[in-house]
């Protein structure tokens, strides 16, 4: 069966339920009930607290794993919990961190902040780097790299393959942030990554008003390392936001299409423009990262960046201020269109971004594309041409 039937097949009821609701029901609940004090043993009998997810729990669990490929999911209260769920799980007193410089913001800040304090250091490496490249700048107790491709702002993808290869051979686990391909136009575990987090929040949720995130492996003694985090940090998310995560879901495939398709237009009509020096895109042939994405992934996502000619601050926000149907708003992944100004997240970085004048972000949104292209060219036309 093709993603598609597996996605829309997987975590429904069984067919030998009768006359029930097509979706399986919000499960609420703390306490469980047993039958008997013999029963009352985890161990043997599953669950015994509702902290452990329940029916609605399971079933987005089941769909999600099928969705990657995975053994285990985990899920979280937010992308970012995903994120630092997944870091503390694997990281010890005393390791390191091997980061890639475009990682997204509030993932840098954990990891010089809290994870700084635990007793764990972050090296970074350009997004540009090649794995040899990346792991010269690893220490002796490096323990774990952390990906995000296409990157934050930047939009550079990695070779998740010849990183997690080099990975293994130094006994070093792989994580990627895999938001921008929602788990489904790019698959981690595939390319032998050890993790593989999404926010959920963006693409699977669809409509900008759950927040979610979800950790997923394929290996069975890392599973039961992430259960362990699970468990002693109590991460919970509410079986109410699991029923609107698992409804998008059955949706996500002809959404993403859709954004894909349309943020391509948009990324070509921008090339197009004098006002516009480059388009940070993956799937656009102009991009530097073209063939890695035509041979990992299976589409394009609705994000993408645009560098700007050079101009004041006032001028770009004279620019996004114009914008009628682009939302001035952070997050992405909603059926609406966004636009925000990036470049002061790029200060951020270690290593030199490249970027040589204001860079924005679109979200393409589900809209008619000729409306956003026209919404654009009016907004573009009071920008100095440089
Ligand atoms: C938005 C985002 C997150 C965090 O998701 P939240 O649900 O907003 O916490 C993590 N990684 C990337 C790449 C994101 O874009």
């Amino acid at each position: 069966m093709g993603p598609q039937t597996r996605l829309i097949r997987s975590g429904m009821r069984q067919p030998d339920d009768r006359n029930r609701p097509v979706n399986p029901p919000v499960e609420r609940g703390t306490t469980l009930l047993m039958p008997r004090a013999a029963e009352m043993r985890e161990e043997t009998n599953g669950p015994v607290y509702g902290l452990s997810g329940l029916a609605t729990h399971d079933a987005l669990r089941t769909a999600l794993a099928e969705m990657e490929g995975a053994h285990f999911m985990a899920l979280a209260p937010s992308g970012l919990a995903a994120v630092t769920l997944a870091v503390l799980a694997v990281v010890e007193a005393g390791d390191e961190v091997l980061a890639v410089d475009c990682l997204y913001g509030p993932t840098r800040r954990f990891l010089t902040r809290f994870l700084g304090r635990m007793g764990v250091g972050v090296r970074w490496f350009g997004p540009r780097a090649t794995p040899e490249q990346a792991f010269a700048e690893a220490g002796e107790r490096v323990r774990l790299l952390l990906l995000e491709s296409p990157g934050s702002h930047t939009f550079e993808l990695q070779d998740v393959a010849a990183f997690s290869a080099a990975a293994k051979a130094r006994s070093v686990m792989t994580l990627v942030d895999n938001s921008w391909a929602a788990g489904l136009l790019f698959r981690p575990l595939e390319h032998r990554a050890d993790l593989s987090v999404q926010a959920l929040t963006k693409y699977p949720g669809g409509a900008s008003d759950v927040f979610m995130g979800s950790v997923a492996v394929a290996d069975p003694a890392l599973a039961a390392r992430l259960q362990e985090a699970v468990d002693d940090l109590g991460v919970y998310v509410s079986p109410d936001d699991a029923y609107l995560i698992l409804r998008g879901l059955r949706t996500l495939p002809m959404r993403l299409k859709a954004h894909g398709e349309s943020a391509r237009a948009v990324a070509r009509f921008l090339e197009s423009r004098p006002e516009v020096s480059r388009v940070l895109y993956p799937p656009l042939p102009s991009s530097p990262d073209h063939a890695l994405w035509r041979r990992d992934f299976s589409g394009g996502s609705g994000l993408l960046g645009a560098v700007l000619r050079p101009a004041s601050d006032k001028a770009v926000h004279a620019l996004l201020d114009a914008l009628e149907l682009f939302g001035l708003g952070f997050s992405w992944g909603g059926f609406e269109s966004l636009a925000t100004f990036e470049t002061s997240q790029l200060a951020q970085r270690r290593t030199p971004h490249g970027i040589e004048g204001p860079l924005i972000r679109l979200h393409v949104g589900l809209e008619d594309t000729p409306d956003l292209i026209a919404d654009l060219a009016q907004a573009l036309d009071r920008y100095p041409a440089g």
